[in-house]
């Protein structure tokens, strides 16, 4: 039996994830760290994920936010809390030496793995949204990945919602990440909880600062919250 195992890592805005994983699929260790902030912090979990391995490692997938190309693994647009591997290569920022390194956007890569081995398996017609810091989408069309001509096709999480809504790191505004994301929820119910009035639709959440009372202040600190905050609507009466 082959005991090899194949590292996957998922690089998300707030976290980065990692697995040693069978090559049928099955988990053999997962490993966890708040997201990098340079590129040498990412080059230094992927290798430390790979000296925990005790079998031979055949190969690296990564999935990462944004419009990656998958023959090269550059990542053509990135914006937001990990802008700093946009325009990179992403087998250059991780150097795999002999290692196969293969990279797609992150929801793409769960539909792939959906399809392969989870709730969509056998399907040839799926749509997918992962809900986290933002929102990730992607679509199987006729067992076909949808890519569209620049890569950017069945990003869900970037749909219009609100044409006058808050401001999204993609540049348009009232997207469902605005709305729904997790920090979009979060800003939501912190607005909700301060003692005053705004009648500012979408105001930066920076804004409420110098009314803030301590007890705010004390809660906002304990919130890993990258900035800018005002990305996402936080109004009182959105
Ligand atoms: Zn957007």
């Amino acid at each position: 039996m082959d005991q090899a195992v194949a590292v996957g890592v998922d690089i998300g805005a707030t976290a980065i994830k990692a697995a040693l994983v069978s090559l049928s699929g099955e988990l053999v260790e997962s490993f966890h760290q708040p997201s990098p902030r340079t590129p040498a912090a990412l080059h230094d979990f992927v290798h430390l994920v790979l000296g925990q391995a005790n079998s031979p490692i055949r190969g690296i997938g990564i999935g990462c936010k944004g419009v990656i190309d998958t023959a090269t693994s550059r990542v053509n647009s990135l914006p937001g809390d990990l802008n700093f591997l946009e325009s990179r290569l992403l087998a250059d920022v991780v150097e795999p030496g002999d290692l196969p390194l293969y990279a797609d956007n992150d929801a793409r890569t769960a539909l792939i793995a959906e399809v392969l081995w989870g709730a969509a398996r056998r399907k040839r017609n799926v749509v997918l949204l992962t809900l986290g810091t933002g929102v990730g989408g992607a679509a199987l069309v006729d067992g076909t990945i949808l890519r569209g001509a620049s890569g950017a096709a069945g990003h869900l999480g970037h749909m219009t919602l609100d044409l006058h809504g808050g401001l999204c790191i993609c540049g348009n505004r009232g997207c469902v990440e605005t709305r729904f994301s997790s920090r979009a929820i979060e800003s939501d119910y912190l607005a909700h909880l301060l003692p005053f009035e705004t009648k500012s639709r979408n105001a930066p959440a920076f804004c409420w600062d110098a009314r803030f009372p301590s007890y705010f202040k004390a809660m906002w600190a304990t919130v890993e919250w990258p900035e800018p905050l005002g990305w996402y609507s936080c109004s009182r009466d959105g």
